[in-house]
């Protein structure tokens, strides 16, 4: 009996060191994750306005949220991952108008450049993609349900949210009523100061303002949602009332997630979301400067992925914690770019190991090593998702694995266990260890494979000369030599 209350103890112990501890926006401190459902997590990530190319702002969003939906799925939860596009609002209209086209037109060509940028980052699509252009109904339902219960009121055509009647609201971004009301005053312009009961009130719907202005018909004229209401809308309809984790960047936070919270929580009665993650912004260049449009340093993904290998870019934007700032440079490019071409060195040299004839020698070193890079690993995204210091514990463990490749008899067993993991650990980094090797193998390959095996019959016929010339015309080709006794194994600088 009493053996068994200590084991039922221990398993439980178990299970809590387990759990992952999230910052939570809402409550200002690291809390243990528990999903309402076990095994299961339901995550609703603001996604992009569809009238430009991401920038890397929006990327740093979308890869941060990737990077966590991933470790959770490497941990075994399903995750159902639902991020909109906001495909109407002022900066869709004006760009219409600008090119002189429509705003269906404008969202349908950046939501495919979106899907486009994320599938070359590495990004998993969402479970599901919601557009505000597809659930007008639903939004209409949703504010009409605000003004019957006393949120929200109308003001010729537009529609608006009786802020201080929400108890909570400020609550998210930490501000009380007082500072909510000065910084409201000075943003508002007048036209729709004069229309709102209150300056910290905000639109659910705005009345169509001319005749060409893309508008859907609803109980108040026609008109268009705002974009808080969007939100709201989508993610309680395809998540439930309440769900586990909502993200987006720090900028969100205020107007646009507190009035996301007001406006749920006031029509269902229920909490909204449980936890609130939100990521850090992005600094451009050695000046770690805010990127802005003024600045003329605003960067668009599609720009980058000319001249930047994606999987470099993805990698280098998930080793960074997502609640820091992240400075987009070359030299930290370059750096993201060293590193991996770190594993993959390693990855190649143990592969070639692997398929070599040798018998395999036990290493209890090796296994000790990997043991405790997995349990390293896995404490620290467990803490917040500290992806700085997992990478430190796998890069820690590359010294001991190359160690036992070169030594004269490998433990495979032990080896093909580190393949296997650092697969799935860079793959939580959306790294696809895959492309990464594979990348080597492009058409000039056979080239390369004449010349070193023609290298290798000149050393055999102690030709130094003709040896040390194929060496240096193969440097000249960024290829780098490495003599085992097994053989040269060769690899891109
Ligand atoms: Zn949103």
């Amino acid at each position: 009996m009493k053996s068994n209350d200590c084991r039922q103890g221990k398993t439980f112990k178990r299970k809590q060191e387990n759990l992952v501890k999230v910052f939570n926006t809402l409550t200002r401190q690291k809390e243990e994750f528990k999903p309402l459902v076990p095994g299961q997590i339901s995550m609703y990530v603001c996604g992009p306005t569809v009238y430009n190319y991401i920038h890397i702002g929006n990327a740093r969003s979308a890869i941060a949220f990737d990077t966590i939906r991933r470790y959770f799925e490497y941990k075994g939860y399903q995750v159902k991952y639902v991020s909109n596009f906001t495909d109407v609002d002022d900066k869709m209209i004006n760009e219409a108008r600008a090119e002189g086209t429509t705003v269906p037109e404008l969202a349908e060509r950046y939501i495919k450049a979106f899907l486009e940028d994320t599938t070359a980052l590495n990004i998993e699509p969402a479970t599901l993609h919601p557009r505000a252009t597809h659930e007008i109904p639903a939004i209409i339902d949703f504010v009409q349900n605000l003004i019957d219960k006393g949120y929200a009121y109308e003001v010729d055509g537009d529609v608006y949210y009786r802020a201080k009647k929400f108890a909570n609201y400020g609550q998210l971004s930490d501000q009380n009523i007082d500072q909510l009301e000065e910084g409201a005053s000075k943003h508002v312009n007048d036209e729709e100061q004069g229309r709102k009961e209150d300056p910290i009130d905000f639109a659910l719907w705005k009345g169509q303002k001319a005749p060409d202005e893309i508008a859907w018909d609803s109980p108040w004229g026609k008109g268009r949602p705002g974009w808080h209401i969007e939100c709201s809308v989508m993610s309680t309809k395809y998540l439930g009332d309440t769900f586990d984790i909502h993200g987006g960047g720090q900028d969100l936070e205020f107007p646009h997630h507190e009035n996301e919270i007001a406006q749920s929580e006031a029509k269902t009665g229920q909490k909204f979301v449980n936890y609130w993650l939100h990521n850090g912004f992005v600094t451009v260049g050695k000046d770690e400067e805010k990127m802005s449009k003024s600045l003329h340093n605003f960067v668009t993904v599609h720009d980058i992925l000319q001249k930047v290998d994606p999987q470099v870019l993805r990698f280098f934007m998930a080793s960074v914690q997502y609640r820091s700032q992240i400075n987009y440079s070359e030299e930290n490019l370059e750096q993201a770019a060293t590193i991996l071409n770190r594993f993959k060195n390693t990855l190649e040299d143990v592969e070639g190991r692997l398929s070599d004839q040798t018998a395999s020698q036990a290493d209890p070193e090796l296994t000790a090593a990997l043991s405790k890079t997995k349990e390293a690993f896995e404490a620290a995204m467990d803490d917040d998702f500290n992806v700085q210091n997992a990478l430190t514990a796998i890069y820690e463990l590359l010294p001991v694995v190359n160690s036992n490749v070169n030594s004269a008899a490998s433990d495979k067993e032990a080896l093909k266990t580190f393949v296997k993991n650092l697969k799935a650990w860079l793959l939580v980094f959306g790294v696809d260890a895959g492309r990464l090797v594979k990348s080597e193998s492009s058409e000039d390959d056979s080239e390369i494979e004449a010349l070193v095996a023609e290298r290798t019959k000149a050393r055999q016929e102690k030709n130094w000369a003709r040896s040390d010339e194929i060496r240096d015309q193969l440097q000249a080709m960024g290829i780098v030599l490495k003599d085992t006794p097994q053989g040269t194994r060769w690899s891109r600088e």
